[in-house]
């Protein structure tokens, strides 16, 4: 018995000291406890500040025109930082690819310091400041409360500003969250990213299963910077990963295209790709991943591409997103294709057919964008044609924009045994030879199946289509 609130006696379950009532009554408290600290992490106020003679970034290691947006900020009485992905990868010896800087301006206030600055983004509302040819993404700092969300807890819009403390507890892992100052050549450290990053560990802000409903991409993130870095994904970030991946279902297909884009382009995608499939992460979420993992149709022909792709960024050297997907979609196209021909279709209409029913597919998940679509079908068209050696097609294809992308594409068909080597071998002479030469070679060439196509095609009206598939197999 107990007073209540308004004075009268009645019964309380919080006097109430039976056994079983005690401990409903914990179990009770804790999740109270718990849930509202999942909720609400606390922002580390006062962060860790590392002298450059601790953690050795000098101001000359960092992107000169990152350093100058920084000094005319701070020179008009503004907080001007480096932050992210470059403080991260200095203090691990990577190269950055780009420097973010994060300010107390406002984007208005950002874009009226500099000359060629402009204002950008829907989402997140930042300033690219452009020097030289870099281009160098400026934020305001940011509070992640408040902000507008759907019904999934996914945050559509935070364009909140908030103090530096708010802002390192907004970004996504510890390593990410550290600020670098290149006029003191010091690192602000929030939330011990730097111990992390020692320790090899990639550690979530906040509580993971929240900070993941706020935006699923987070755990492609997870993935892709574990595999980059190579950082072991704390357990309490990598548990609840295979239980929410299906909350990718509710990001924007643009979003998941160019992330999907950033892991093939990471130098790691094999790495990236095992994790994932590892996190439970491909599967049903998009179906280019679903086919580059789990068929095994084309796999070898996928690896090769893939390893090839990661040996290439490692280089410096440039891959385009259209010979990529082009060539992760393909087992899938040479299926639809035998299938289609399967049921009576002319070879290159059921090449057609086949490369818009692999497209379609992607579609539904995935923004492939209308310029990338073309590249990519460009390059699938042609493979029916490298096996026409004869008569003027061989002239007109070498001559097409896209030819050598396509050779390149016949060639690790070639090396994953999916067509004889002596056709790319052939296509290489032939593009190199002399008006005699080619003559030659065009004499030389192995009869295929090209020339019983064009007697029935002659027979046949309207025209089968050029080309024939008799010697593609993978
Ligand atoms: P990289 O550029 O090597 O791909 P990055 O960490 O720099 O990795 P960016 O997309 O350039 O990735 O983002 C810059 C910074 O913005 C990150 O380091 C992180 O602090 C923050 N950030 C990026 N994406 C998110 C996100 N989804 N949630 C929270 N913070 C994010
Ligand atoms: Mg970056």
């Amino acid at each position: 018995m107990a007073l209540n609130r308004d004075g009268t006696i009645g019964y309380h379950p919080w006097l109430d000291f039976s056994t079983k009532n005690r401990d409903q009554m914990i179990r009770k408290l804790l999740r109270k406890v718990f849930t509202r600290n999942a909720k609400k992490p606390t922002p580390a106020l006062t962060p860790a500040c590392i002298p450059v003679d601790q953690h050795g970034i000098h101001r000359e290691q960092v992107s000169h025109a990152a350093c100058k947006v920084c000094a005319v900020l701070q020179e008009h009485g503004h907080a001007a930082y480096i932050v992210g992905g470059a403080v991260r990868d200095l203090l691990i010896g990577h190269t950055p690819k780009d420097h973010d800087v994060a300010t107390s301006a406002t984007p208005e206030e950002i874009r009226a310091l500099f000359r060629r600055a402009r204002i950008i983004g829907r989402r997140f509302k930042i300033v690219h400041v452009m020097s030289g040819p870099e281009t160098i993404e400026v934020s305001t700092f940011r509070a992640s409360h408040e902000a507008e969300t759907d019904r999934h807890g996914r945050v559509l819009r935070d364009n909140t500003y908030g103090s530096q403390a708010e802002d390192a507890s907004r970004r996504d892992f510890t390593v990410n969250a550290l600020y670098y100052d290149p006029a003191t050549e010091t690192i602000l450290d929030y939330h011990h990213g730097v111990a992390d990053l020692r320790q090899k560990t990639l550690r979530m802000i906040g509580e993971p299963r929240a900070r993941y409903r706020e935006d699923p991409v987070r755990m492609l993130r997870a993935v892709r910077l574990a595999a980059k870095l190579g950082l072991v994904i704390d357990p309490a970030a990598r548990t609840p990963i295979r239980e929410m991946a299906i909350l990718l279902e509710n990001v924007p297909t643009a979003r998941l295209f160019d992330e999907t884009l950033k892991l093939l382009l990471s130098g790691n995608a094999v790495r990236c790709l095992t994790q994932l499939r590892e996190e439970g992460l491909h599967h049903g979420l998009l179906p280019l991943l679903d086919i580059v993992l789990e068929q095994s149709v084309g796999e070898r022909f996928v690896r090769l591409v893939l390893e090839n792709t990661d040996e290439r960024v490692r280089a410096d050297k440039s891959v385009s997103p259209g010979f990529l997907f082009a060539a992760l979609l393909w087992p899938e196209v040479l299926q639809c294709w035998k299938a289609n021909q399967a049921n009576g279709m002319a070879s290159q209409l059921a090449l057609f057919e086949a490369m818009d029913q692999a497209l379609d597919t992607q579609a539904s998940r995935l923004a492939i964008t209308r310029r990338i679509a073309g590249d990519i079908k460009e390059i699938w068209a042609m493979q029916a044609r490298f096996d026409k050696r004869s008569g003027q097609a061989p002239y007109r294809l070498i001559e097409q924009p896209r030819f050598r992308a396509a050779w390149d594409f016949l060639h690790l068909r070639a090396a994953a045994g999916g067509v004889p080597q002596e056709i790319p071998d052939w296509w290489d002479r032939f593009a190199h030879a002399t008006h005699d030469e080619r003559k030659e070679l065009l004499r030389m060439a192995p009869a295929d199946g090209s020339v019983l196509a064009r007697k029935r095609r002659r027979r046949r009206k309207p025209a089968a289509l050029p080309g024939d598939s008799s010697t593609i197999v993978a």
